[in-house]
Parts: C-alpha cells; sequence; structure tokens
C-alpha cells in the first residue's frame, strides 16, 4: 500500500550502482523512466536494493515458510506461467486442486463417504479463506431468519478478543458486528462459557481459533461444542462454529490426533487453514472446508461459463498463479502423513530447546502452552534494565528479527516477544538465539539504556504517578509511546 509522506530529494530519485558494470543514471522512484535499460541493469539495480531486507529465515515473526525444496521450487517455476482460473485449458492443475481439497478434507474428519468429494476451495491465504467462510454462514443465516420472517439486518459474530485482524476485516467489509470476549490476565484466548454466553439470535457463528496467534495456544473447541449444543437445545436455535485453524489445523492431526477440534464436532461446519504455514508452502496458498454441502449456500456459488465449460467458483478473486497448488501437492504426497509427523514433532522439540534455554535465563515469563502451535512467547519478568520492545531491537542488530506486542484488550499492559518455530528453523539456530539473547542482555547490563521506561499505555500512566524517581519524559519517551500504539494497531498484522 502506498501512503502519501513528504518526498525530499532523494525519495524521488534513486541512484543505480555507479561501480557496477550495469550501473548508470539515476532514476525517477515515482515516475516511469522514459528509456528502457538493460536486462542485466534492471537486475542488479532490484537485486542489490533488495539485499536492505531481513533474511526470511531469520523473520521469527512469520509463521509463513520461507524455504523448500528444489523440486519444488522446480515445478513453482515450471508452472508460473499458468493461471489457475484457465481451468479447462490447465485440466490437471484442477485435478491436484481437488485431490488437495479431498487430502485435507479427510484429514479433517470431514464426514465423506470412500466415493465422494470434499468440499473445500484453494484460496489465498487464511484471509480469503476466512471472508468465504464467514460469508457462508452469513447467507445460512440471513435464510432462516428471511424464512421465519424475522429481521435479518444485525448479524453478529462470537470470537475472542484474540482474532487475528482478518476477522475484524471480515466483520467491516460484511457488515457483521464482531462481538469479541475479552481475554484476562493468565488466559490469552477466548473463554468457551463466556463466548457462549454472547451468542444471541443474531450471531451467525462462533469462530474458535487452533491457534491463537498471540502465543499459540488451542481454544477448547470440545468445550465450546458441547455448550453450544447445550444452549441451541434451550434455545431452538442452531448456533454454529467455524474453525480458524490457519496455524494449527496442519499441527493438530499430526502431534495431538486425539485432540478433537474439526469436523468430529458436530457443530463445526467449516475449518480454514494457511498452507502456507504449517502446510509448508511459500506465501500465498490457503484452504477452506466445508462439513457438507448443505453449509455452503448455493447461491453463494457462481457457475460459469469460461471458454466453453461448466466451473463452479466461490472465491473472491478471479485469475490466479497455480503454482502454490502445485507446490502443496507436493508437500502432500512427498511428505506425507509421515513426513509431517516428523517435521511437526521437530517444531515442537526445538520450540521446547528454546523455551528451557529462556527459563534457564531466568528472566522471562513463558507465556505460550506447550501444546499448541510451536511458538515461544515469553515477556520479561522485571523492566528495569530493559523492555521487550529494547530487546527486540537488539536482537535485531544480531540479525534475529523477534517481534514485540501487547496481548489483546483486557491483558494489554502486557507484552511478549514471540518466536514462531517454523520448520526451517533448526535446533542449532535455536541454541544461537538463546546465546544470542544472553548477549544483549549482558550488553544491557554494561550500557543501560538511558531512557529505560515501560511503554505501554497503561503502565505509562502508572509510571508517571510513581516516577518521582526523576524519569522524565523526553521526545523519544513520546516517540516510544507512538510507536507502542502503533504496534498495537500493527501486531495483529506482523502476527500473520
Ligand atoms: C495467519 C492467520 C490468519 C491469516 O492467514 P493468512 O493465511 O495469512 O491470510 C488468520 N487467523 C489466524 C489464527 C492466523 O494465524
Amino acid at each position: 500500500m502506498v501512503f502519501p509522506k513528504p518526498a525530499s530529494e532523494s525519495d524521488l530519485v534513486f541512484h543505480s550502482n555507479f561501480a557496477s558494470p550495469y550501473g548508470g543514471d539515476s532514476l525517477p522512484r515515482f515516475d516511469m523512466p522514459e528509456n528502457s535499460m538493460s536486462k542485466e541493469s534492471a537486475y542488479q539495480n532490484i537485486h542489490d536494493e533488495l539485499q536492505l531486507d531481513g533474511i526470511p529465515k531469520l523473520n521469527l515473526a512469520s509463521f509463513v515458510t520461507t524455504a523448500m525444496e528444489e523440486e519444488c521450487n522446480k515445478l513453482i517455476m515450471e508452472s508460473i506461467n499458468k493461471n489457475y482460473v484457465d481451468m479447462d485449458e490447465y485440466p490437471v492443475t484442477t485435478e491436484l486442486h481437488n485431490r488437495c481439497v479431498n487430502m485435507i478434507g479427510r484429514l479433517f474428519n470431514a464426514p465423506i463417504g470412500e466415493n465422494d468429494d470434499a468440499i473445500g476451495v484453494g484460496t489465498v491465504g487464511s484471509s480469503e479463506a476466512i471472508m468465504l467462510a464467514g460469508l457462508a454462514f452469513k447467507k445460512r443465516w440471513q435464510n432462516k431468519r428471511k424464512a421465519q420472517g424475522k429481521p435479518f439486518d444485525k448479524p453478529n459474530i462470537v470470537t475472542g478478543a484474540n482474532v487475528q485482524v482478518c476477522w475484524e476485516k471480515f466483520a467491516r467489509y460484511f457488515e457483521v458486528e464482531l462481538k469479541e470476549v475479552k481475554v484476562r490476565e493468565g488466559y490469552y484466548v477466548m473463554d468457551p462459557a463466556k463466548a457462549v454466553d454472547m451468542v444471541d439470535e443474531n450471531t451467525i457463528c462462533v469462530a474458535a481459533i487452533l491457534g491463537s496467534t498471540y502465543n499459540g495456544e488451542f481454544e477448547d473447541v470440545k468445550l465450546l461444542n458441547d455448550l453450544l449444543l447445550e444452549k441451541n437445545k434451550q434455545t431452538g436455535w442452531d448456533t454454529a462454529i467455524h474453525v480458524d485453524a490457519a496455524s494449527g489445523g496442519f499441527i493438530a492431526p499430526f502431534l495431538y490426533p486425539e485432540l478433537e477440534w474439526d469436523f468430529r464436532l458436530p457443530l463445526v461446519k467449516s475449518i480454514n487453514v494457511s498452507g502456507h504455514k504449517y502446510g509448508l508452502v511459500y506465501a500465498g496458498i490457503g484452504w477452506v472446508l466445508w462439513r457438507t454441502k448443505e453449509d455452503l449456500p448455493e447461491e453463494l456459488v457462481f457457475h460459469i461459463n469460461y471458454l466453453g465449460a461448466d466451473q463452479p467458483t466461490f472465491t473472491l478473486n478471479f485469475s490466479k498463479g497455480s503454482s502454490q497448488i502445485i507446490a502443496q501437492y507436493y508437500q502432500l504426497i512427498r511428505l506425507g502423513k509421515e513426513g509431517y509427523q516428523s517435521v511437526m514433532e521437530k517444531c515442537r522439540d526445538n520450540a521446547m530447546v528454546l523455551k528451557e534455554g529462556l527459563e534457564k535465563i531466568g528472566c522471562f515469563n513463558i507465556l505460550s502452552k506447550d501444546n499448541g502451535v510451536p511458538v515461544v512467547a515469553f515477556s520479561l519478568k522485571d523492566t528495569n534494565l530493559c523492555n521487550e520492545y529494547e530487546l527486540s531491537e537488539k536482537l535485531r542488530r544480531y540479525g534475529w528479527i523477534v517481534p514485540a506486542y501487547p496481548m489483546p484488550p483486557a491483558a494489554q499492559h502486557i507484552n511478549v516477544l514471540r518466536v514462531v518455530i517454523r520448520a526451517e528453523f533448526s535446533r542449532t539456530l535455536a541454541e544461537h538465539l538463546v546465546h544470542d539473547i544472553i548477549n544483549v542482555l549482558n550488553e544491557l547490563e554494561k550500557h543501560p539504556p538511558k531512557h529505560t521506561t515501560k511503554v505501554n499505555n497503561d503502565i505509562k500512566e502508572e509510571r508517571a504517578v510513581d516516577d518521582s524517581a526523576g524519569i522524565k519524559r523526553t521526545a523519544l519517551d513520546a516517540q516510544r509511546e507512538i510507536i507502542s500504539q502503533e504496534a498495537n494497531k500493527r501486531q495483529k498484522i506482523l502476527a500473520a
């Protein structure tokens, strides 16, 4: 996204690498250049500038896959010129998509016969998947209300305050009120009992998260299912559940096969999962599955006659690449259940190495759970020396990208650092990270930051009162406060 900002001279031009054989004149930054340049020169300029980006493998903020095998990279390049929507022209790609939907549907225990097809679709990511699932619930609810002659203009959806930003997007874009169950200190996910309390006749569904973005914790979908069944029995409603398994959908079936969170629970009508998170594919693929055909209102499915063939589609966009779908198919057959299980076990083991390393240092509280998505979320026991934001900043100098952010509403006075353990994060890297955290803490002991102050808004208030010790509010503090507020807004985006 491009935001307007004041321009300086160097904002308007950028200077190519004059010392290279491909060097040349300065180029306008926001204007298309008048003349062409050689392909070598174009490549070198862009390649060089991109060196300033972070290193994807050290980006511990993200769940999204940053490494795949050479063979899969090759398949990706071989299919980079195929538009997925040309199903008639690329029927095999469509077939691979359908195989993925079926494999994932069965992995989530969808009630499908041996010869039946699972109901689902590949999307750009979980965000698109969630928009589609949300729309299906909204439509279903509206249809029912219309049939009963009741008002259908005030739909709401119940979630925890820890939802990922895409649910807020869904709510705003599609005009559904988002009713959030607040979290509290020590309990950072949706409380199923409180969620069920918030359900009313206008509730289109309750969305549970399998793997909270804040600390990786699984919400108790089984308990939610049971409480909601009871409420439905009492009220005569039929409120159902969507599970946002963006990060946990490929974890739970392999690490916790006994855990009931999926279509084994009768009220779970749809599930989304990000193929590009623990599905182990590069950015750009997600999946949404429905329990049965009846759970996807027919009027949302478009039957288009596209270049001669009838194609049912249910997506928000039209054209898109085929590579990620093919890459997902590669991972599913290359790894099989055995491979996925082994990858997830290694992630969990490496999360434990990091967690235990941090515990040994002695100055952190661990806010993630051992059972859940393999992330390690931790906060400082004592922020006198430095706070989580400063620690994050210092780690950046070692190349590590470890985000710091406040917990969701009602617990936002707690700041955490979060490391996502992906498949490509090795035990060696985990050990290096612990080592560098110790280095940073030692450095801070020797040279304490000048303006140490807790940054979060609520705590800020307290400090302002009891800080007669003489920490003055400097311009830097004010700036930190703004950064912290921005971090607050941004965290949900970062948490993707
Ligand atoms: C990542 C994430 C999303 C958004 O998914 P994308 O695949 O990035 O679009 C939604 N919900 C949760 C719980 C997530 O972790």
